[in-house]
């Protein structure tokens, strides 16, 4: 197959994104919300704050009294009562009159202005005032933060940690969220051992199914079950008939490329399921799987591990993002220049592991590893990027603006 029959990686993001229907909705109390996808439009139910009140500890007045205040013909306002936080003062302030009144507690009928604690001169049962004092002094106004009615969120969008306190404040609990993807894993391979046994002659310890299984996590996708299976057609098989009964999308890792003992799709075969693309211009990842059977989803990834995050990154997560009723379920590539010159082999687009950092000038810069190949983990564990190199140009100057996707947080640079 060569580069010109081979499906782009932009076109495989469409198939894969083709048709996506949302997953059921569901309702959640909103301290579960948190990295969930709304499936409904929310509006302010009422304005934040609620009622005006103050911003500072100190004394509540109507500016009006203080017109004529002067140090030589100062007024003296009675302090007749407190507005606490939480316990207001319910009779409202008459002409001449102060309330004590703390932060956050309400504004009195009447007061339109509030007087710092600090600022205050006190005598006996008297707030003395030498000059005058503008209205709305320290006062937050009733809807100041948002307004009833404000639109707010839009079904589609992934909640974080920053929408928690004005949902909290504004009592929308609980939730209608979209139902999160069930998964499950399957890595294949005779060759492969548990990541936690001892090492065995002519065997590897499995890295893929811990990657799989703890990235989605991180993102919030349970896995329903993750196994590993030896290059079987009858275990692969097995698998793929009860995964196809309990799951919404499976995930399988290793045996999906041209050789004797790369089993999934003749598994795949056997069951009847329609494999929707194989193989995508990209490295690493090329032999890549995309197979849909009765509104379930199948991705067979590569078995070398840097395959599996980039087939992650830039295929699986979308589509479960999709499939949890994101409207950008897209990676968010970042621009960044290039720290060095690059070269690439193939024409293949490439996805080289990288570390992304932020420049003193503010300027986002990003530079390969040193060694770059689909089954090295040691150049994975040194990046916290990978540059995306689209297929045609080979050779990059250093200082080119270039795409990347980050994976990790990003430093300033050294
Ligand atoms: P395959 O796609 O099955 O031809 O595997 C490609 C390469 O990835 C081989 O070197 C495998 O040993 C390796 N590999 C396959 N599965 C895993 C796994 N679960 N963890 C780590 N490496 C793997
Ligand atoms: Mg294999």
């Amino acid at each position: 197959m060569t580069a010109k029959t081979m499906i782009s990686v932009e076109e495989a993001q469409a198939k894969v994104l083709e048709g996506v229907n949302p997953l059921g909705v569901e309702t959640a109390d909103l301290a579960e919300c948190v990295g969930r996808v709304l499936a409904q439009n929310l509006v302010a139910p009422h304005d934040l704050p609620p009622f005006d009140n103050s911003a500072m500890d100190g004394y509540a007045l109507r500016a009006e009294d203080t017109v004529s205040a002067t140090p030589d013909a100062p007024v003296h306002l009675r302090i007749v009562g407190e507005s606490a936080a939480g316990r207001g003062y319910s009779a409202g302030l008459q002409p001449m009159e102060a309330v004590v009144i703390n932060t956050g507690a309400p504004m009195p009928a009447g007061a339109n202005t509030v007087l710092p604690v600090e600022q205050a001169q006190i005598e006996g049962d008297y707030l003395r005032i030498d000059a005058p004092i503008k209205p709305g002094m320290h006062v937050r106004p009733k809807g100041q933060d948002i307004a009833t009615g404000t639109p707010l969120l839009e079904a589609g969008t992934r909640l974080g940690l920053q929408h928690i306190g004005l949902l909290a404040a504004l009592g929308l609990s609980p939730l209608q969220v979209y139902r999160r993807p069930r998964v499950a894993l399957l890595a294949t391979g005779s060759e492969l051992l548990p990541y936690n046994a001892p090492l065995r002659p002519d065997a590897i310890r499995d890295s893929n199914s811990l990657i799989l299984r703890l990235w989605l996590e991180s993102r919030g996708v349970g896995c329903i079950f993750a196994d590993t299976v030896a290059d079987d057609l009858s275990l692969i098989t097995r698998w793929l008939e009860r995964a196809l009964c309990e799951a919404d999308v499976l995930i399988l890792t290793g045996g999906v490329s041209v050789g004797e003992r790369d089993l999934v799709k003749p598994a795949l075969k056997e069951l009847g399921v329609e494999t929707v693309f194989w193989r995508v211009n990209m490295k690493p990842g090329k032999p890549i799987l995309f197979a849909k059977h009765y509104g379930r989803t199948i991705f067979g990834l590569p078995g070398n591990p840097l395959a599996v995050v980039v087939g992650l990154l830039v295929f699986v997560l979308p589509y479960l993002n999709a499939l949890e009723g994101e409207t950008q379920p897209l990676p968010r590539y970042v621009t960044a220049r290039l720290g060095t010159s690059v070269h690439k082999k193939e024409s293949r687009a490439e996805f080289q592991t990288a570390q992304l950092c932020v420049m003193p000038d503010g300027i986002l810069s990003v530079t390969p590893t040193t060694a770059q190949g689909s089954s090295l983990l040691g150049s994975l564990a040194q990046a916290n990027a990978f540059i995306y190199l689209p297929p045609g140009e080979n050779t990059y100057a250093e200082g080119t603006l270039v795409k990347a996707l980050p994976i990790a947080p990003m430093e300033g640079c050294v």
